[in-house]
C-alpha cells in the first residue's frame, strides 16, 4: 500500500519511519522496514499499528544508511507479521505495493528449483525471483530487470541488495512511484506525501519504468532498459 526508501548518509530508519507515518492516511493492516549496512540486510515487521513496528525497533534497532519501508494492506494472505514486507530472499529484500497477478505460476516455477516459500504472500514471489537472478550471478540492475521482466500485474517495488549498501533500486508498473533527489541522499515513495518533507525536487515514474538509485546519482530505464530522462518537478517544502 505505501512505500519509502532512502539510500544516503545518515540513519535511514528514521528517515523511512516517519515516511510511512506520512503515508498512514492510506490504510494498512501492517508495516515493516529493512536496512543493509555492512552489506548484511536486516528486517523488523509487525501486524498492526505503525506503534507496533515502532516497539520493534526500539528493542531492537536497525541501524544502516539505506532502508526500504512498507505499509501493507493485504491482497493475498492474512495481515500478520509473517506475510508483512519486506519480504527477505537470500541475498535480497523487497516492498511491493499492488498485485502480481502471476504469482502462483512464478511460485510453482521457483519451487521447483527448490525454493520454499514462507508466506502466503503474491509478493514473496518477487523475493525469489530476484534472488535467484542475483544467484545465478547477476549484478543487481541486471537482476532487477530480469525479475521485472517476468511480472504481470500491477507493481511499485523497492529492492536493497545483501553486499550492496549505496544502492537502492525502484520499479513500477501500474502504481505509482516517485524518486526524491536529496543532497548525497535519493529517496523513493509511492506518493508525493512520502517525499514532502524530504526532498522539494521530485521524478514521477512512468509505467514500466525502472531506476537505480545511489547515495549521489539516479539513473531511469524504461520496460525495454533504454535509460531516459523524466522531468523533476520543484515542489514547495513542507515540513
Ligand atoms: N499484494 C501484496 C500483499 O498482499 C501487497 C499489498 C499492498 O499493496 O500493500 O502483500
Amino acid at each position: 500500500c505505501g512505500i519509502c526508501g532512502v539510500v544516503g548518509h545518515r540513519p535511514a530508519t528514521p528517515i523511512v519511519f516517519e515516511g510511512l507515518r506520512r503515508l498512514e492516511y492510506r490504510g494498512y493492516d501492517s508495516s515493516g522496514i529493512a536496512t543493509v549496512e555492512h552489506g548484511r540486510i536486516s528486517r523488523r515487521r509487525a501486524a498492526g499499528k505503525l506503534d507496533n513496528l515502532g516497539k520493534a525497533l526500539k528493542e531492537a534497532p536497525l541501524s544502516g544508511t539505506t532502508a526500504i519501508g512498507h505499509t501493507r494492506w493485504a491482497t493475498h494472505g492474512a495481515p500478520t507479521a509473517t506475510n508483512a514486507h519486506p519480504h527477505k530472499v537470500g541475498k535480497v529484500a523487497i516492498v511491493h505495493n499492488g498485485i502480481i497477478e502471476n504469482f502462483l505460476d512464478l511460485k510453482k516455477t521457483l519451487e521447483s528449483k527448490g525454493r520454499h516459500f514462507e508466506t502466503e504472500t503474491d509478493s514473496e514471489a518477487v523475493a525469489h525471483l530476484l534472488d535467484e537472478h542475483v544467484q545465478q550471478g547477476m549484478a543487481p540492475k541486471e537482476a532487477a530487470f530480469a525479475t521485472i521482466r517476468h511480472l504481470q500485474g500491477a507493481y511499485a517495488i523497492a529492492m536493497i541488495f545483501e553486499g550492496h549498501d549505496d544502492l537502492l533500486i525502484g520499479a513500477r508498473h501500474g502504481a505509482p512511484l516517485a524518486i526524491g533527489y536529496g543532497n548525497g541522499e535519493m529517496f523513493l515513495g509511492s506518493d508525493s506525501l512520502a517525499l514532502a518533507p524530504l526532498s522539494n525536487r521530485i521524478t514521477y515514474l512512468e509505467d514500466g519504468d525502472w531506476c537505480v538509485l545511489t547515495n549521489d546519482h539516479v539513473e531511469i530505464m524504461d520496460g525495454q532498459g533504454n535509460v531516459v530522462e523524466r522531468p523533476v518537478q520543484t515542489t514547495a517544502l513542507t515540513t
